[in-house]
């Protein structure tokens, strides 16, 4: 390859500063001009180029090898003009000839001759791979942690989350809500086990869309399921309990063109502090559970004061 005389001055300077270096290096190194040029490149660059050595030396032209796509904050144009290191999380890139968009670190070390800015070495690092491994990793998690038909958490996730809170020093305030479907074996035997299904998953997302970001939602049985309300106070448990109820009465469940009328009963609870059994104050939701459906079914008890109300007393 020919170099002009200023090419050559950054050359030197890099090969006397950092060129060892960058031999070592697992992330691709490339020297370039502030016209793109490539004056040195390392191993990586060329496996991350997909091209021989004898290629990148004919094509010696950082656009002939990687694309940009524009749609994102990162510009190769913007960096060249930076005379100050700076390094780019989350930059997409494209090799030339191939579709496939990569995820990489960019870095790049400018180099200036007499207060003149003459090139750059960039930094790549592919990380791909480790980004899609990743994904695979949080997914699984996911998985283990929640119901594969609803997608609420599963029982095993929130008794975890819940020995978690209770190590708190103090006030833990959590509200506690056991829902049980009204008459559900009803719908599996007159609608078809998948009207029951398809119930259940609509209950879920009712649920969650009418939940705060501080609620944690889960499948606690067949169809029953719990929720936790953070930072709750006693009042707040009843009227989310109410309200809970209210979002699944006039919810309209359609499934193959039938209306199926769905209700369900709900008992609350309250563990205001970390000495308490949460087993117990869960049981004591049980109980409420009991006495709603003992009443009229689709309506909310709560046992905040040793005896289970009626929460729409707590309601004004
Ligand atoms: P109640 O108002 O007293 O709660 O009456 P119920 O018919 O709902 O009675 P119960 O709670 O005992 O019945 C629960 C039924 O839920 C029994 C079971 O077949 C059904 N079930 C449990 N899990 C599932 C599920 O994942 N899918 C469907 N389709 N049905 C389920
Ligand atoms: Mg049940
Ligand atoms: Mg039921």
């Amino acid at each position: 390859m020919e170099f002009t005389e200023e090419e050559q001055k950054l050359l030197t300077h890099f090969e006397k500063n950092h060129k060892e270096f960058s031999k070592l290096l697992i992330d691709a190194a490339v020297l370039i001009t502030q016209s793109q040029k490539i004056l040195y490149f390392n191993q990586s660059f060329a496996l991350l180029v997909k091209s021989k050595p004898i290629e990148i030396k004919k094509k010696p032209f950082l656009f002939e090898k990687l694309k940009f796509p524009s749609e994102q904050d990162f510009s190769l144009e913007e960096l060249l003009k930076s005379p100050n290191p700076q390094r780019f999380d989350e930059v997409q890139l494209q090799v030339t000839g191939n579709n496939d968009h990569l995820n990489v670190i960019m870095s790049h070390y400018p180099y200036t001759i007499d207060n003149e800015l003459i090139g750059h070495c960039i930094l790549i690092r592919d990380v791909t791979a480790e980004e899609a491994l990743q994904g695979k990793y949080q997914e699984k998690t996911r998985l283990s942690v929640t119901d594969s038909l609803t997608g609420l958490y599963s029982r095993r996730y929130f008794e975890t989350w819940l020995q978690e809170e209770m190590k708190k020093e103090g006030e833990v305030n959590i509200g506690v809500l056991m829902f049980d479907l009204d008459k559900f074996k009803h719908i599996n035997d007159n609608y078809g086990h998948a009207a029951g299904d398809f119930v259940l998953v609509e209950t879920a997302k009712i649920l969650k869309k009418n939940s705060r970001s501080t609620d944690l939602i889960a499948r606690y049985g067949g169809e029953e399921i719990i929720i936790f309300l953070g930072s709750s106070q006693p009042k707040g448990t009843a009227i989310a309990a109410e309200k809970f109820r209210k979002s699944i009465e006039s919810h309209v469940f359609e499934f193959q063109g039938k209306v199926i009328p769905v209700t369900t009963s709900v008992g609350g609870s309250f563990i205001k502090v970390s000495t308490e059994d949460p087993a117990q104050v869960i049981a004591k939701a049980d109980g409420c559970l009991y006495e709603a459906k003992k009443d009229s079914r689709n309506c909310c008890y709560v046992n905040f004061i040793g005896i289970p109300e009626k929460a729409s007393k707590y309601i004004e």
